[in-house]
């Protein structure tokens, strides 16, 4: 990294996860001057998996080869209890985070990105710009600020505990697909709703995760851990690397406020039900560069990530993470049994924070509508106890209205 401070910048991002790595990348091809603060450059360590056609539609704006960047699984697998096993034709990428994070770095360095160590301490605007203000006391003036620093906690978390098993496990993992989803197989550890997750590596080795979708408290690691080891005793099967720790928090609170541009998971791009962003976030960077890089100022940037559509969209999307919460492992296992049985659009728009608030909306009704009809009973009472200030919440984000004084 480069010591000192870099002169006239148009754009400063903060963060270099997913969302502010690849924003940066894209800020310096567009011709902006740019510069990348962050506490560490090193290749993100968890697995990050995306729908393959959002990296496309990423691909070419970042400069990325999509084939090099990441592993694509041609269908992913669903089983559940009350409807069987499904084989869903949509291609799912892993992303190879080291090939990844070094394309993205080469090609910020390449259009002159300067990659600063240190870490934003505050934002504010001044004189038609924004300052972001550094730990060690540095100041960077810029056009915008990009604030890509990551997620706050939040109250509700998806959590996983992973392990790295030897070779395929055919059984579990269908060869050629990746499994998002089985709710059967985690049954017989728990009370809890957990699913397993599963996930053909590089090397031949298979990645098996004991995930707990969405939970307020959040289900403690430990009792993942214990679930998914008594799962791989069953099978016969050992742990032959380190494992994955998944706490992703699902309703943290947006940076909406104050001054610089939020991206990514500060943002509140993170998806309330499934923990995803980074797909989302591969395509905004581009977007928000190609805002300044016409000569947007600031509150074009915000205004090009604050929209009331992503507003709309998440606001339906955290009803549905309440929705969720409440329901226990069999209930859980319908849901998702009836929620699988939508055409592919319908579902697939429902996974996305960048879907149309009426494609959710329609999502959730057809959801409601193919669920046994005890169950939508519970579900409607679940409604009707989120009255109140938290129905206020959801409407007040779904109409993009101030709280009132
Ligand atoms: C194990 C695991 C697996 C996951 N798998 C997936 C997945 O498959 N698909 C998916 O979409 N999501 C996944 N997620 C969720 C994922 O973490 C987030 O959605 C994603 O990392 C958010 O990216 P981001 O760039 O917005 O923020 P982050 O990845 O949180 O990056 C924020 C960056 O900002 C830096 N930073 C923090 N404070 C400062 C500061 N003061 N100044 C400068 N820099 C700062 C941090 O060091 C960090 O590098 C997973 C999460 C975990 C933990």
């Amino acid at each position: 990294m480069q010591p000192g401070r870099p002169p006239a910048l148009e754009v400063v991002v903060a963060g270099a996860g997913p969302a502010g790595l690849s924003a940066a990348a894209a800020c310096a091809a567009a011709g902006l001057r740019t510069a990348l603060v962050a506490p560490a450059l090193r290749p993100w360590p968890h697995t990050y998996c995306l729908w393959a056609e959002e990296l496309t539609a990423a691909a070419g704006a970042l400069g990325l080869d999509a084939g090099a960047v990441a592993a694509v699984h041609p269908t992913v697998v669903v089983r559940t209890a009350a409807g069987g096993e499904r084989r869903l034709g949509r291609r799912y990428a892993r992303l190879r985070n080291d090939v990844l994070h070094a394309a993205l770095l080469d090609r910020a360095r390449a259009h002159g990105a300067h990659l600063v160590d240190g870490r934003v301490e505050a934002l504010r605007a001044e004189g038609g710009g924004e300052v972001a203000v550094l730990a060690d006391g540095t100041e960077l003036r810029a056009g915008a600020v990009l604030d890509a620093r990551g997620a706050g906690p939040g109250t509700a978390q998806q959590r996983a505990w992973g392990e790295v098993v030897a070779g395929p496990v055919d059984a579990l993992v269908p060869p050629g697909s990746a499994l998002l989803m089985d709710w059967t197989a985690l049954a017989g550890t728990g009370g809890s709703p957990a699913f397993l997750y599963g996930l053909p590596l590089d090397d031949g080795t298979t990645l098996l995760e004991a995930t707990s979708l969405a939970a307020r408290p959040p289900v403690p690691l430990p009792d993942l851990r214990a679930r998914l080891a008594a799962l791989l005793e069953s099978a016969g099967l050992r742990p032959v690397g380190p494992p994955e720790r998944v706490a992703i928090p699902l309703d943290a609170r947006p940076r909406r406020s104050g001054p610089g541009t939020p991206l990514g998971a500060a943002a509140g791009m993170v998806h309330p039900a499934t923990g995803y962003s980074v797909g989302a976030s591969l395509q905004l960077g581009p977007r928000v560069a190609a805002v300044l890089a016409a000569g947007g100022d600031a509150g074009a940037a915000r205004r090009a990530v604050l929209t009331a559509r992503r507003r709309a969209t998440a606001g339906l999307l955290g009803v549905g993470l309440e929705v969720l919460l409440p329901l226990d492992a069999a209930a859980t296992d319908a849901f998702f049994a009836a929620f699988f049985t939508l055409p592919e659009r319908s579902w697939a728009a429902y996974l996305s924070t960048e879907a149309a608030p009426g494609e959710v909306a329609a999502a959730m009704a057809g959801t409601f509508a193919a669920l046994p009809a005890a169950q939508r009973r519970s579900l409607l009472r679940t409604v009707a106890r989120l009255g109140g200030a938290q129905t206020a919440g959801r409407l007040r984000a779904l109409t993009g209205r101030p709280r009132r004084p």
